[in-house]
């Protein structure tokens, strides 16, 4: 196996990938590694863009300066806001790229999503979504295979099952190479690169012990994490040789974690990919309450923000509480991004009832023919709930939620049986705090300064987001790393 090349790239997924293929069109000559056996998987159908060639045959104008103040204000500022702008000035490059160098030579292209909320400033939403679609305009293409079959017609040379350990520097600090082991031996070999490393191995949420270090109430507000290959070793890897880190975590959480009852948050902390527990209609504004059984706040919020008020509550947890009817009623929701009902969201009516289904025969969810006794089965005190509900389906009627504020058309009672309930918990996503980089991609220390030849994008980078996950500009984090990536790949190959 050759050791010499200009790029290495550590991470062969969404920002690996494209900085693969950035580097290659450059004439560079690339060794992308990936510790596991496939990445393909991991390329995400939800991409953020502003204003993107899908985007303006849509008719769609996002106005830049009022998505970054919106960005910044999220974070409050925790961010370096000239990588929010540099992010929004090529977040459509790169899309256009993808859609014409990836899923056109494939059937595939973008479909771009008008669709956003105004109703409530708590909700208010960009329309920066770009969904990858199959010919037939149905979602999710697979579309991970073609980029990698794309970065290996531009000459890339793929190695999977080789995990990045240590960067090799000279004796001026500049980044020269990589110390990679073998998956299956363990055995280790040095590779070299005369124009830059590039680190794109995601974040560390599958790695417990730098959760409990860098993000520790991150493991009480979540059930599962659903990145198991998030070991943080690329980032651990610069921080080794000198690079500046994050000091506060960021995270992407989902409320689909479904718990069996009697379960303490705490402790519970599953790393998988298979998704134990999955309950996507956690994202439905229903009534939630806490352990206590009270309805502690406005169910329509992100995603995030839902986990993050849950946390505030005894036991970390909160459950939802529906009924049967209300199953039939999942438009009036209008949710957004990946809870969205149908076209371009994941699930139809059917899907969802399945799911429950699926929930209740692992003994997640529960379903009983009175509030009392799906108390009981939830361990919720029963006068409680059964006043939580009686005041909710009051406000339903009332058609005003004088409690909380949730909008009238998101507000639809519990009055039939049979009734359902399910303890919720958080999924983290992904971590998204990492190393600090310039507007170049180029890792730097302490004092700002770059070390020379090293580079890092997607989720093991940094400076970009800063404590809950902005899903009101869906498909960021797929962009930032895609668009980051890019840039990161022609910048070490111009070197
Ligand atoms: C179920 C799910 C759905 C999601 N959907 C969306 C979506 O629709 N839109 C969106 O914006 N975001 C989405 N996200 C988040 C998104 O997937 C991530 O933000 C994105 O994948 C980050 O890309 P990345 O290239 O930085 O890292 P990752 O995708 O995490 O990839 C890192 C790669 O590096 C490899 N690696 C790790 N360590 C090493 C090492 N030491 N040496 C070599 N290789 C290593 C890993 O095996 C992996 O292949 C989703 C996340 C999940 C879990």
């Amino acid at each position: 196996m050759e050791s010499n090349y200009d790029v290495i790239i550590a991470g062969a997924s969404n920002s690996g990938g494209m900085a693969a293929c950035a580097a290659a069109e450059k004439g560079a000559k690339v060794l992308l590694i990936d510790k596991m056996g496939d990445s393909k998987y991991l390329y995400r159908s939800s991409i953020a863009a502003v204003n993107s060639n899908a985007q303006k045959k849509a008719g769609i104008k996002i106005d830049k300066a009022k998505l970054i103040n919106f960005l910044t204000l999220f974070a409050q500022s925790n961010v370096d806001q000239r990588l929010l702008w540099k992010w929004v000035n090529n977040s459509a490059e790169t899309v256009n790229w993808l859609e014409d160098n990836i899923l056109k030579p494939n059937g595939g292209h973008i479909m771009a999503q008008p669709d956003a909320g105004y109703e409530t400033l708590i909700n208010t939403a960009f329309p920066v979504e770009n969904v990858i679609a199959n010919a037939d305009d149905t979602d999710w293409a697979h579309y991970g295979s073609w980029v990698i079959n794309k970065a290996q017609e531009l000459g890339v040379t793929l190695q999977y099952n080789t995990k990045l350990e240590d960067l090799i520097t000279d004796d001026e600090g500049k980044v020269i190479g990589i110390v990679a082991s073998d998956r299956q031996s363990g055995q280790k070999t040095k590779y070299y690169a005369n124009k830059g490393v590039i680190i794109c191995t995601g974040g560390y949420g599958g790695n417990k012990s730098l959760m409990a270090k860098w993000n520790p109430f991150g493991l009480k507000k979540n059930v599962y994490s659903d990145g198991p290959r998030d070991d943080g070793s690329g980032i651990l890897a610069g921080l080794r040789v000198g690079a500046a880190r994050d000091e506060e975590p960021a995270e992407t959480i989902f409320d689909r974690g479904g718990v069996k009852v009697g379960t303490n948050a705490e402790d519970h902390y599953v790393v998988d990919y298979r998704g134990f527990g999955y309950f996507w209609l956690g994202s439905y504004p229903f009534l939630k309450v806490n352990l206590q059984g009270e309805r502690f706040g406005n169910e329509s919020e992100p995603y995030q923000f839902d986990i993050n008020s849950a946390a505030k509550q005894p036991g970390y947890l909160e459950a939802v509480i529906w009924n049967e009817e209300i199953m039939n009623h999942l438009e009036q929701f209008h949710t957004l991004g990946c809870s969205r009902l149908n076209w371009p969201g994941i699930y139809d009516t059917e899907g969802a009832k399945a799911e429950v289904q699926r929930r209740l025969d692992d003994g997640t969810a529960q379903k009983a023919d009175s509030i009392e006794k799906l108390a009981a089965k939830l361990q919720l005190p029963e006068r409680n709930l059964v006043r939580s509900v009686e005041r909710y389906n009051q406000l339903c009627q009332n058609k005003e939620d004088s409690d909380f504020g949730k909008e009238p058309y998101r507000m639809f009672p519990i009055e039939k049986g049979p009734y359902y309930g399910i303890i919720l918990g958080g999924r983290l996503l992904a971590t998204l705090d990492g190393l600090r980089i310039n507007t170049n991609m180029q890792v730097i220390d302490k004092k700002g300064n770059a070390i020379p030849h090293l580079y890092a994008a997607g989720n093991a980078s940094g400076g970009f987001f800063w404590g809950s996950y902005p899903d009101r500009v869906p498909g960021l984090a797929c962009s930032r790393a895609q668009t980051f990536g890019r840039l990161a790949g022609k910048n070490a190959a111009d070197n």
